[in-house]
């Protein structure tokens, strides 16, 4: 059997990236489109040869509940709408995946996880790496300890944004923030992931240069965590910066992703040499994943309590610049922790 999705937002992410891997899943299929605009439903009508009963606007989107062809609902929207979408994803019976950030606070995540507990479906957020072979090794050589004990992990995600001022990205009424909500919880992502703990601290500076640009949201920001295990962590994520890495040095080797979180292809190597695996798309992958664990209960390899998780990190962060950098204890156990 293969899942019906339903792309809610059609942009650049739905254009490029999910909608061409829906063409290749095997688990699931694009199955139907949420657009606000009228021109945007008759492109995709045509491209993807969805019926016009399977095209839904912002407005009778709730409809949806009655589209037997619609298993999960794909919330693609800028990180505002993330909580409204989720909710009536789930109040209409389909298992969503929400794009990250998974919401604006951890109080929205906390929303969005009990309407899909409350109607029994599932919740995935977009974190598309961990289907993808590279991390999946990444987080192998921690499993297995490799090599010995980890005693520092840095993480770099950024990019040099120069395009339309006034885009959502940079507006935090939409955004919620800037590099941290953007690339920054790809940062938090490698270091857990790339460590296989929960950090117990964090402490944050932010630097601008280009205020003029960034007139509401983060430009770059530094973070350094303290892990369990007594490792140190080291986060950069900007909008100003070209940088997109992982590294871990443990007593008797290291690994790296560089880069650690673009789309194909990614490149890794380890202290032993290089890491060779196929590069499919990570989306592909991703979805398909969570088509199989509603199928057949696979692991859930990136669930709404991972994407709250991260949330609860990017708070912190927020938290101890505005207090001059102060250190921030965080108390996260094992949430958001998956085992595979
Ligand atoms: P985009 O700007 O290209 O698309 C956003 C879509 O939302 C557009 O179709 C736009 O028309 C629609 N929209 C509805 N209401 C809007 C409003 N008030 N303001 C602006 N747009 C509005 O953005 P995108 O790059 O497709 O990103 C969408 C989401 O996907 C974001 O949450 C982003 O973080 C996430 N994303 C994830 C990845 C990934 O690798 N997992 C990659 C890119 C984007």
């Amino acid at each position: 059997k293969s899942l019906g999705v339903a792309l809610v937002g059609l942009g650049s992410y739905s254009t490029y990236q999910l909608a061409p891997a829906l063409q290749d899943t095997e688990y699931c299929h694009l199955a139907a489109v949420v657009t606000g605009t009228p021109e945007k439903a008759r492109t995709w009508s045509s491209r993807y040869n969805i019926g016009e009963e399977h095209i839904y606007n912002y407005e009778n989107f709730d409809a949806i509940k009655d589209d037997e062809g619609v298993d999960i609902v794909y919330v693609v929207l800028p990180n505002s709408m993330h909580a409204e979408f989720t909710i009536r994803a789930a109040k209409a019976g389909k298992h969503v995946i929400c794009e990250k950030p998974m919401a604006m606070s951890v109080a929205e995540c906390d929303t969005m996880m009990e309407a899909c507990e409350q109607a029994g479906v599932k919740l995935a957020v977009g974190y598309r790496l961990h289907s993808e072979p590279f991390t999946k090794e990444v987080k192998r050589l921690v499993r297995d300890k490799t090599y010995g004990k980890l005693r520092y992990i840095s993480a770099d995600a950024a990019y040099i944004s120069r395009g339309n001022p006034d885009q959502w990205r940079l507006n935090r009424e939409l955004s919620g923030g800037g590099a941290l909500m953007n690339m920054g919880v790809y940062s938090i992502q490698s270091i857990i992931y790339g460590s296989g703990e929960n950090p117990i601290s964090v402490s944050a500076q932010e630097f601008s240069t280009r205020p003029e640009y960034f007139k509401q949201t983060d430009e770059t920001i530094t973070a350094q965590f303290e892990l369990p295990s007594g490792a140190v962590g080291q986060m950069m994520t900007s909008h100003n910066v070209r940088a997109n890495r992982l590294y871990a040095s443990c007593d008797s080797g290291w690994y790296e992703l560089d880069p650690a979180s673009t789309y194909i292809p990614l490149a890794g190597r380890t202290s032993d040499g290089p890491m060779n695996f196929e590069q499919e798309s990570q989306q592909k992958l991703q979805m398909d994943d969570f088509a199989k664990h509603i199928l057949e209960g696979t692991p859930n390899v990136a669930p709404g309590e991972m994407g709250k998780r991260d949330m609860v990190i990017v708070e912190a962060i927020y938290k101890s610049i505005a207090e001059g950098g102060k250190t921030i204890p965080l108390d996260l156990g094992n949430m958001g922790i998956v085992k595979r």
